[in-house]
């Protein structure tokens, strides 16, 4: 990531536009007349108040939603490539607007500016896009069978989709949800998260500008128990997307089961070992394992954060993975030239604490950082912890925070026990020069993705999701398409033989 471009100048104080709820094309108030705050992390003042959605605003927007699908409406009797217009100048809108909302994103989130331009936010363009591509060519198939029958599949919308998004890639992950939604024909109501509103409101506004029908995407800001747990309840809604922690999927699941089994896909946690064999590029795999875990604060699903290095290189690659963290840049993540900002909230910054202190306590060597940075906002010093057994909490719980364990290994079989030694299956690297050992790695671990000598390339070509406990189904790519159609079979008799 280091070598990315510097991007534009950003808006340091960007302007907030939109704090209300969006529902049917149209801002309105919470129906409660609450309001939430949502906090800048880099000083932990209040940035402003947003509405806040709950129940009774879930049930407008899926009315909305519901009304925007009907047979006949505009949305619903559109030509299927038109909607990949729509797609397409959704995501030019992002584009024109690309410096905004990446200092949006980075006022509300915190994650560095250089990141939210190049990453962020070029992600959702580019995912909208490949989407767009696909509108037209969600297809059914004719199938022979008996000769007195014509038989051939639809491939229909299957509703309202439910959509929870999670505050660790706001407006990325909004485009994961909502591209192979929309792309589908289907209608849409999204809750962000309440640590980070904005992005998504202002999205909104952008797909009111591009054209979408009224009711076609709506967006709830709330929080979890209450518009989260309405939208997953929702007897009109058919299916619900969730990224977020294993345990908010978990309750997801039991909602869908217990109101009307919408279709359910999860995005969840992992502790994603990165295993790096004694024949790797050492200074290679220093620098990815880095990146594996650091990048965005550590708050990643897929993060890296069981660092596998086999014995022989062990205490080399120890020594330059902690002059690698040291030597990060941390602070304002409005300064292009830092690498990290702050953690997104309090509650987050005291957990990452709190499972430092229990790595001190079970008796891992803390080689660098392990305590708070500075006195102002959320920031934690990057930390890296040797001499990690599997037993200790730090090695098994997700720390969703810049605390890497490193771990020693001594072959092959061993270490693919132990990386599958975990109920979570979300992602999976190893370093190495040698095919075999490559091969052998990724066909034995079990992970939703595997990179070899890489780490955190994503596309929307290509299927992400987790094995185990990390998650259910597949967002993105072909993949992702079959989570957002019913397939309909029609047989119809017919009086001749065909
Ligand atoms: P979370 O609670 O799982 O939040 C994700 C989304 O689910 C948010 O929009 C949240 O709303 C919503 N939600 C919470 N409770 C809900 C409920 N009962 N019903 C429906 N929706 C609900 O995650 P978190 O509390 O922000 O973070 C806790 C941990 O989750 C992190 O430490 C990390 O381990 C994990 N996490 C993983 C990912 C990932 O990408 N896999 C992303 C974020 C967090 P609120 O805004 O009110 O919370
Ligand atoms: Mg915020």
């Amino acid at each position: 990531m280091a070598s990315q471009p510097p991007p534009p100048a950003p808006i340091v104080n960007p302007d907030i536009k939109y704090t209300q709820i969006f529902i049917n094309n149209e801002w309105v108030n919470s129906a409660s007349g609450k309001t939430f705050p949502t906090i800048n992390p880099t000083n932990g003042k209040k940035i402003c108040d947003v509405q806040e959605g709950d129940k009774a605003d879930v049930d407008k927007a899926v009315a909305a939603a519901k009304a925007a699908i009907q047979h006949g409406s505009p949305w619903r009797s559109m030509d299927a490539s038109q909607r990949g217009r729509l797609l397409n100048k959704l995501a030019d809108l992002i584009e024109r607007d690309h410096v905004y909302l990446a200092s949006l994103e980075t006022l509300d989130n915190g994650k560095p500016y250089r990141e939210s331009f190049n990453v962020d936010v070029n992600a959702a363009m580019v995912t909208l896009r490949y989407y767009a591509g696909w509108t037209d060519k969600v297809t059914g198939k004719t199938i022979p069978i008996d000769g007195t029958f014509f038989c051939y599949t639809r491939h229909e919308p299957v509703g309202v989709c439910g959509q929870i998004i999670p505050w660790n890639f706001p407006l990325n992950m909004m485009s994961w949800k909502i591209a192979p939604a929309l792309a589908c024909g289907n209608t849409v109501v999204v809750k962000p998260a309440e640590q980070t509103p904005l992005t998504a409101l202002y999205l909104a506004s952008l797909a009111k500008e591009a054209g979408f029908p009224p009711g076609v995407l709506n967006v709830v800001p709330g929080y979890g128990p209450t518009a989260g747990a309405a939208i997953t309840n929702h007897q009109d809604v058919r299916k619900v997307a969730f990224t977020g922690s294993t345990e908010v999927g978990k309750l997801i699941m039991e909602g869908a089961a217990k109101s009307n089994l919408k279709r359910v896909t999860l995005e969840l946690g992992g502790k994603s070992p990165l295993v790096v064999f004694k024949d790797a590029n050492l200074d290679m795999a220093v620098e990815f394992a880095h990146m594996a875990l650091f990048y965005n604060m550590g708050q990643v699903c897929t993060a890296g954060s069981r660092t596998f290095v086999q014995e022989d290189i062990y205490d080399e690659f120890v020594k330059k993975a902690t002059a690698r963290a040291k030597a990060k840049t941390v602070g304002d993540p409005f300064d292009v030239t830092i690498e990290s900002g702050p953690q997104v909230n309090e509650e987050q910054f005291d957990k990452i604490l709190g499972m430092i202190e229990s790595g001190k306590q079970e008796g891992a060597k803390l080689e660098c950082g392990g305590a708070r940075l500075g006195n102002e906002g959320y920031f934690i010093q990057p930390t890296v912890f040797s001499n990690v057994t599997d037993n200790m909490r730090i090695a098994k719980e997700e720390i969703f925070g810049p605390v890497q364990q490193i771990i020693k290994f001594k072959d092959m079989e061993e270490v693919i026990a132990r990386a599958n030694d975990t109920p979570y299956g979300l992602a999976a690297a190893c370093f190495t020069e040698n095919l075999d050992t490559a091969l052998t790695f990724t066909s034995r671990v079990e992970a939703g993705t595997v990179w070899v000598n890489f780490y955190h390339f994503v596309s929307p070509a290509a299927p992400f999701g987790g094995f185990k406990m990390s998650g259910v189904g597949r967002e993105m790519g072909e993949y992702g398409l079959s989570q957002y159609s019913e397939v309909k079979n029609v047989i119809i008799k017919t009086q001749t033989k065909l």
